[in-house]
């Protein structure tokens, strides 16, 4: 297990609106009293939130913090990556989350320039490009990506993807922490040391949170499942269990070496920030 120092980061997502993004300061402005050691923003994979992304990037910056913009290879080529890398690089960017990326639905995956199908392509290519001007962070999948032949060759992309230059990974989320220590275990046997974050996702509701985990792999065990259904329309009592429960997973984890944490905030703060506190960060 790595003994990097621990890590504390926050996803968001571009917000939709002026009003959203107001609401998106105060947010920041609400996790900053973690320390974190960067905010990230996602990508709308073929550049559909580039312009999002972008101003969220800057706005996180001229609040004085870190910024880690996401940035997917799939549907986009190699002039538009760099135009994108040269602005943020000139924006003060250290860090960059390379993917590979999805497509929305229907529209299948394509790749403009052949050499950038893969998120190993994208880091090399950044690599290449820019030495050592950003850290790169790229995606683990400790239950596996629900595209992988197999648990074995996805393992070995995983390892090709590191040894292709990048410095640390963050995890999809999950709720079976003996699933991300294997992982951890298994790429470590592979020589892959570099610091494995886990990403946590908070339980707020059972619908959507089933949805999203059918359509990106991610298992919501069976346990907890029934439990979260049990509750039906008492959100607070779901609530108050889905608390006990993420914050639970992020003291197994810290306390069996994981580097850091990784929060998807889903642009809010609340259930993120009670969860740092509890878990006393
Ligand atoms: P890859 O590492 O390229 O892997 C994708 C699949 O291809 C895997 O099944 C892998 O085994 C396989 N593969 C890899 N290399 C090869 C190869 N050489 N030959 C054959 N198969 C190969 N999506 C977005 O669109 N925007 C975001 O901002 C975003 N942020 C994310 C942040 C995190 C922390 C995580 C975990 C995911 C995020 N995603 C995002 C989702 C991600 O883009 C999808 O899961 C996507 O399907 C895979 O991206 P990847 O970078 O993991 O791809």
């Amino acid at each position: 297990m790595s003994q990097a120092p621990r890590t504390l980061s926050f996803e968001f997502f571009p917000p939709r609106n002026e009003q959203a993004r107001e609401q998106l300061k105060i947010t920041r402005q609400q996790l900053r009293q973690f320390s974190p050691a960067f905010f990230s923003c996602t990508y709308g994979a073929g550049g559909s939130t580039r312009d999002g992304t972008l101003q969220t990037v800057t706005d996180i910056i001229q609040d004085g913090l870190n910024a880690a913009p996401h940035l997917a290879c799939i549907g986009a080529n190699k002039a538009e990556l760099r135009q994108l890398l040269n602005t943020y690089r000139d924006l003060g960017v250290k860090r960059i989350v390379a993917l590979r990326g999805d497509m929305p639905s229907g529209m299948g995956l394509f790749a403009q320039d052949d050499d950038l199908l893969h998120a190993s392509d994208l880091v090399r290519f950044i690599r290449q490009e820019y030495n050592d001007t950003f850290h790169i962070e790229v995606a683990a999948y400790p239950e596996f990506h629900p595209q992988a032949d197999s648990a074995e060759q996805d393992i070995a992309h995983f390892v090709a993807k590191c040894q292709a230059g990048a410095d640390s990974a963050i995890t999809q989320y999950f709720y079976n922490p003996d699933a991300y220590f294997y992982f951890v275990d298994e790429v470590a046997k592979q020589g892959v040391n570099l610091p494995i974050v886990p990403g946590i996702m908070p339980i707020s509701g059972f619908a959507k949170l089933s949805r999203f985990s059918n359509s990106c792999g991610a298992e919501v065990p069976r346990w907890l499942r029934l439990k979260l259904q049990s509750f039906a329309d008492d959100s607070a009592s779901l609530k108050a269990f889905g608390l006990d429960v993420v914050t639970q997973l992020c003291e197994t984890l810290l306390k069996g070496g994981a580097p850091g944490l990784h929060f998807y905030t889903l642009n809010n703060a609340g259930t993120v920030s009670t969860i740092c506190q509890r878990l006393g960060l």
